[in-house]
């Protein structure tokens, strides 16, 4: 799928160093590949391929963040900015006027249950809404309505299945006007496939009663048939909004993205499940990540740039290179680590690590027991391991609660570690420059 695809790519850019145009364009090829095979429409793919393109050629990669790190994250604020960078609120009239709203969409696709979804999201608000029962076809369409309704506790206008669809409507918000509704809903229905018949109804209630907003509730799953409705609704009917129903399987939601680049208006909700609990407010960044399928990474990207501080890698870097690390440093970089979530979170962020992590338990304790010996250091041994003598090393076992076993089996990786430093500067032939050392 577009998630492994995604990754993989990712995976091939890690531990290159710098990243050269070319690893761009290749990136970027796999990428407009998978957006594709995740039925994004292909001209938002090319659009958003060329400016994720523009953007990544060239530009500095921060210190914080590998290359493979820092496409991500263009690939991502690109996807963010197509999906509309920030949460919509529906828009409502003040309380004391009425709201009323259309919904509307093929048949199947989610309007009745998103329609008393809805309601009880209004009314936990402190609306009054009213349903109105308009899809006259669907035998049972009035029933579901009365029952969903009920579950929620709003009321539901409904003058069965003789009258035309304008007409309920219209009497419905007589009805609201008069009994203090102050938001009404109108259910309405759809078709498999799109027809001048339905379109036609729908855009004589438009004109007949002041519909405030027309809101188009699309199946995720239905990929780039989505688009196509969308783009076909908005044409005719003009709409305001979109619901994204059936979130809650496993599609990438690559519909989400074309929809909103295509009609340009902004998608509202998030249908979750059958429930009527199930409706969540559109989250651009998370549908963002969701479609690129790098699970918690963008977090974990966010977090390194907001926690790492860029002098202090420098010095880092220059240490590294003199092999003048010592427990001060190690001290320090186990607190970066703590800061960014400890070393569970951390692993469990990387793409493809939260599987794997399962069976594995991170020794947290082991951590901590290592910190708690070099607290128990003085600052002198700390700078100079070297003069660690067994009674030194016994003192410190006390003072850090731990076998003397322990504090050695420290050193030891400690002094190992600071070897493997120095064999690597050596490569870095003093130049010290990422990406550098062959
Ligand atoms: P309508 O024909 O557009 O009114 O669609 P319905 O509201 O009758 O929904 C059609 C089917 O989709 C029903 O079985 C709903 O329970 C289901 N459904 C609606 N929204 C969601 C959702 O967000 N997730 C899931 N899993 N099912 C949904
Ligand atoms: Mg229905």
């Amino acid at each position: 799928n577009l998630s492994d695809k995604l990754q993989n790519i990712f995976k091939n850019l890690k531990g290159k160093g710098r990243l050269s145009e070319a690893d761009v364009k290749t990136a970027l090829k796999e990428v407009k590949m998978a957006l594709l095979e995740a039925d994004v429409n292909f001209k938002v793919v090319k659009s958003f391929v060329a400016s994720v393109q523009e953007r990544a050629v060239g530009q500095d990669v921060l210190t914080s963040l590998t290359p493979g790190q820092m496409v991500i994250k263009i690939v991502n604020e690109e996807m963010v900015k197509l999906l509309g960078e920030q949460t919509v609120e529906l828009s409502l009239k003040p309380s004391g006027e009425i709201t009323v709203i259309m919904m509307c969409g093929l048949q199947g696709a989610g309007k009745t249950t998103t329609t008393a979804k809805l309601a009880g999201k209004l009314k936990s608000k402190g609306r009054k809404p009213l349903l109105v029962a308009c899809d006259i076809y669907r035998p049972a369409a009035i029933d579901q309505l009365q029952i969903n309704g009920e579950k929620q506790g709003v009321s539901v206008f409904s003058m069965g299945d003789k009258h035309k669809p304008v007409n309920i409507a219209k009497a419905a918000l007589e009805h609201a006007e008069k009994n203090g509704y102050n938001v009404v809903i109108i259910d309405t229905a759809g078709r498999l496939h799109i027809d001048e018949a339905m379109m036609d109804e729908l855009k004589e209630i438009k004109n007949s009663l002041t519909v405030h907003q027309t809101v188009l509730v699309v199946d995720a799953m239905t990929g780039q048939d989505a688009v196509n409705v969308s783009e076909m609704f908005n044409e005719k009917l003009t709409i305001d909004g979109v619901i994204l129903t059936k979130l809650d399987g496993d599609t990438r939601g690559g519909a989400a993205l074309s929809i909103r680049a295509v009609t340009g208006r902004p998608i509202l909700y998030a249908g979750m499940g059958e429930k009527l609990s199930d409706l969540e407010q559109f989250y651009p960044d998370r549908m963002a990540s969701r479609i690129l399928g790098m699970g918690d990474i963008l977090t974990l990207i966010d977090k390194a740039q907001a926690e790492f501080d860029e002098t202090k890698a420098k010095e880092m870097e220059r240490k590294f290179k003199k092999a003048e690390f010592d427990f001060n440093d190690f001290l320090e970089q186990m607190q970066q680590v703590k800061k960014m979530g400890g070393l569970n979170d951390l692993l469990g962020m990387l793409p493809g690590m939260g599987k794997q992590l399962k069976d594995v338990e991170i020794d947290e304790n082991a951590l901590s027991s290592t910190e708690a010996i070099i607290y128990s250091m003085t600052k002198k041994e700390r700078a100079n391991p070297d003069i660690l003598n067994p009674s030194r090393k016994k003192r410190i076992a006390a003072g850090a609660g731990v076998s003397i076993n322990e504090v050695n089996a420290l050193v030891k990786q400690f002094e190992q570690s600071k070897k493997m430093m120095k064999q690597f500067s050596g490569m870095m032939g003093g130049k010290g420059k990422r990406g550098k050392f062959k």
